[in-house]
This record gives structure tokens, C-alpha cells and sequence, in this order.
């Protein structure tokens, strides 16, 4: 069914103004941390906890749909402690967010973002958007990668390895050095290199953290987007992207005999 020329029009020119009056009426770094959290929670903590309550309001369903099985899943007390390890993390991401926005405006440097009036053009959001989907996936798998040198995967990766079976809340069940390293820089950075409008980071942002609950949600949902990441979890030494472009380039999206546990 074709949505109507003139629905499209009027709908644009109402978000295009509710937009501006955002901009006229909040400066740019309460924008930038208020809209950043707000993504947070609507893409990264409902979701997952949607995920989460699937086991527990449709318990049938849910069992039929998980990728590993009954006998290697959380228990509630993991699930507890996933919870408050992911809240820390949160935090501390927000913590360190509001200090590098104070500490830049201080210093009289505005936002690495574009927050401007006008929205961005829609050629200008696929080319970010790519670019920065791309840009990354190189960050994360070579990040990632380095994190399971023995040297830094016993004291901070393997904490993230916990979940053998993982939930989609666990996405963001790390140590504070890999949040910030491995999950937050990698996704903030890109669209800041690019100079992307600030709407375009948030869509970037929303789609890395649906996609993150989603592959660590345990179920084969959406055509089986979670059995790439789980299948890390589950053997440790594959599958180190996302994508899966420079698992292919590298030869790491089949399994090695060798396992680092
Ligand atoms: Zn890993
Ligand atoms: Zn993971």
C-alpha cells in the first residue's frame, strides 16, 4: 500500500520542525547526551529485556526458539548479576560522555557531530551510515581479535565469554576497558571522523544496538541472525565480527581445532 505524497510532506515538515525547535530551544551537548541515552534505552535496554521476558511469558515459544540448550542457559542469579554488571557499564559510558562534553566546551570546541536545523539528506545518511557500518566492523574485529591474546583475554575479555550461552542483555556484560574500547568507541567514533549529523549517529546507534541484543539474544530470530555470535560464545575462536567481511578476509568464520578458554 502506497502512502499518500501529501501525508509524506506534512509528516517531514512536522518532524523537520519539531527537529528545529529541538536545536533553537536545548544547547548541543544536552542534546547530544539526552538523544544518546535516549537511544540507549529504547534500542540497547528494551529490546533486551523483551528478549529476556520471552522465557518467562512465553515459555514454550521461547524454549522452542533458543539456539543452545535448556542445560547451558543462565540461571536467575546470573541473570541478576548480568543485569547490574550492564548498569555499571552504562553509567560509567554516560559518566565518561558528560565529562568529554563539558571538558570540550570549556575548551570552546562544539560537538563532533553536525547538530544543525536542518535534517539530513537521505543520500547523506546511506553514505554515513555505510561508511560508518564498515569503518566499524574494522575496529571491532581487529579489536576484538586483539582481545583474545591470552595476555588480555584472562584479565579482561574472558569476563565477557562468561555467558557460554549468551542473553541479549550480556551484549554489554564486560569489563569497563572493553565497554569502552570495544563497544562504545568503535560505534561513537566513526560518525565523528565523518562529521555526520547527529541524527544519522543515532540511527547508526540504534541499528549497532538492536543488532547487538539481537546476536547475543540465544534465539534463532531473523533468519538466524544470532547463530554467528553465539557460535563465538559457544567456541571461542571464530567469528570475530560482526559483519562478517573480515571474518571471511581472515578465515576466521570457520572453526579452528585449537579452543582459548
Ligand atoms: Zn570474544
Ligand atoms: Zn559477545
Amino acid at each position: 500500500m502506497e502512502v499518500p505524497k501529501d501525508i509524506l510532506d506534512q509528516v517531514l515538515s512536522q518532524a523537520t520542525a519539531f527537529w528545529a525547535h529541538i536545536v533553537a530551544t536545548y544547547s548541543p551537548q544536552k542534546i547530544e547526551f539526552v538523544g544518546t541515552l535516549l537511544i540507549q534505552l529504547f534500542t540497547f535496554w528494551l529490546p533486551s529485556i523483551c528478549y529476556m521476558l520471552l522465557d518467562v511469558i512465553a515459555p514454550s515459544f521461547s524454549q522452542r526458539h533458543k539456539i543452545q540448550p535448556a542445560p547451558k542457559q543462565p540461571n536467575r542469579r546470573e541473570i541478576a548479576h548480568c543485569f547490574l554488571v550492564v548498569l555499571q557499564n552504562q553509567l560509567l559510558a554516560s559518566a565518561l560522555h558528560i565529562t568529554v562534553l563539558y571538558a570540550a566546551s570549556h575548551a570552546g570546541i562544539k560537538s563532533t557531530y553536525r547538530i544543525e536545523a536542518s535534517l539530513p539528506a537521505p543520500v547523506e545518511i546511506l553514505r554515513d551510515v555505510f561508511l560508518s557500518l564498515l569503518m566499524r566492523e574494522a575496529l571491532f574485529y581487529y579489536g576484538h581479535r586483539i582481545l583474545h591474546i591470552p595476555a588480555l583475554y584472562i584479565p579482561i575479555h574472558k569476563k565477557h565469554h562468561r555467558f557460554t550461552a549468551p542473553i541479549a542483555l550480556a551484549a554489554q556484560f564486560a569489563h569497563p576497558i572493553e565497554h569502552i574500547f570495544a563497544n562504545t568507541l568503535p560505534i561513537s567514533l566513526p560518525p565523528q571522523f565523518l562529521g555526520s549529523h547527529v541524527l544519522t549517529f543515532w540511527l547508526f546507534l540504534g541499528y549497532e544496538l538492536v543488532n547487538t541484543a539481537t546476536v547475543h539474544s540465544g534465539y534463532d530470530f531473523f533468519c538466524h541472525k544470532a547463530k554467528m555470535h553465539d557460535l563465538h560464545h559457544e567456541k571461542f575462536n571464530l567469528n570475530y565480527g560482526s559483519l562478517g567481511l573480515f571474518d571471511w578476509v581472515h578465515g576466521t568464520d570457520k572453526l579452528k581445532k585449537r579452543h582459548i578458554a
